[in-house]
């Protein structure tokens, strides 16, 4: 079963409170995702491998160390993975970008495909796939099925919100998957919204609606 990391950071928690608030702008919002997402991005990348490599300072030569292993893919799941994606690049710029669209059938709830574009070598890297808002599970899901039909992993999936119907569904789909969350709340609606949540993560961000 996937490890689950809940980041219980003062200011992922502060900031993830202003963002819950229906008051808070969409400008904010934005400005704020990002904010959080760096600080996931600190938490999500905390193990990744480190090499000695020998440098000169000012003053003498050193051996010093700099990231090793497998290179980053960022994978976002359009259109609210964006939002946490900005985040992430701006702490770790020369990652690759992949991105899946899906929608939610309305009626069925499932993921629907209408867009993918990978980086080529995306099997010679670590996978962070990303999507503020775990919900139901569906679309971490298809978007892992379709990184994985092309070769994919290890991969880690990076959510700001998590309901715990979303979390079990991705754990039982994807078990060797880790999922790293600011906060796993109640539950889903009627209409699979989170709740408490923060309504509608990309019509927050985009101002939409
Ligand atoms: N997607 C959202 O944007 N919000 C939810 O609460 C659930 C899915």
């Amino acid at each position: 079963m996937s490890r689950v990391t809940v980041v219980e950071h003062p200011l992922i928690q502060h900031k993830l409170t202003l963002m819950r608030r229906r008051e808070t702008p969409t400008q904010a919002f934005r400005a704020l995702l990002r904010e959080i997402a760096q600080l996931l991005t600190y938490e999500i990348t905390r193990d990744l491998p480190l090499e000695l490599t020998a440098i000169r300072t000012p003053l003498r030569p050193m051996q010093a160390p700099m990231l090793a292993g497998k290179k980053l893919c960022f994978v976002s799941i359009l259109r609210a993975g964006n939002g946490l994606l900005e985040g992430m690049l701006e702490l770790l710029p020369a990652a690759r970008v992949g991105h899946v669209g899906l929608y939610r059938d309305p009626r069925t709830l499932a993921a629907v495909e209408y867009y993918a574009k990978l980086p080529q070598d995306i099997d010679q890297r670590l996978a962070i796939v990303v999507d503020p808002m775990l919900a139901t599970g569906h679309s971490a899901i298809a978007a892992i099925d379709r990184l994985k039909a092309r070769g994919a992993g290890p991969l880690r999936f990076l959510c700001l919100l998590a309901a715990p119907e979303g979390v079990a569904a991705l754990q039982a789909a994807h078990p060797e998957v880790p999922i790293y969350t600011a906060a796993i709340d109640e539950g889903l609606d009627e209409h699979a919204y989170i709740v408490p949540g923060l309504g509608d993560a990309g019509d927050r961000m985009y101002g939409t609606r």
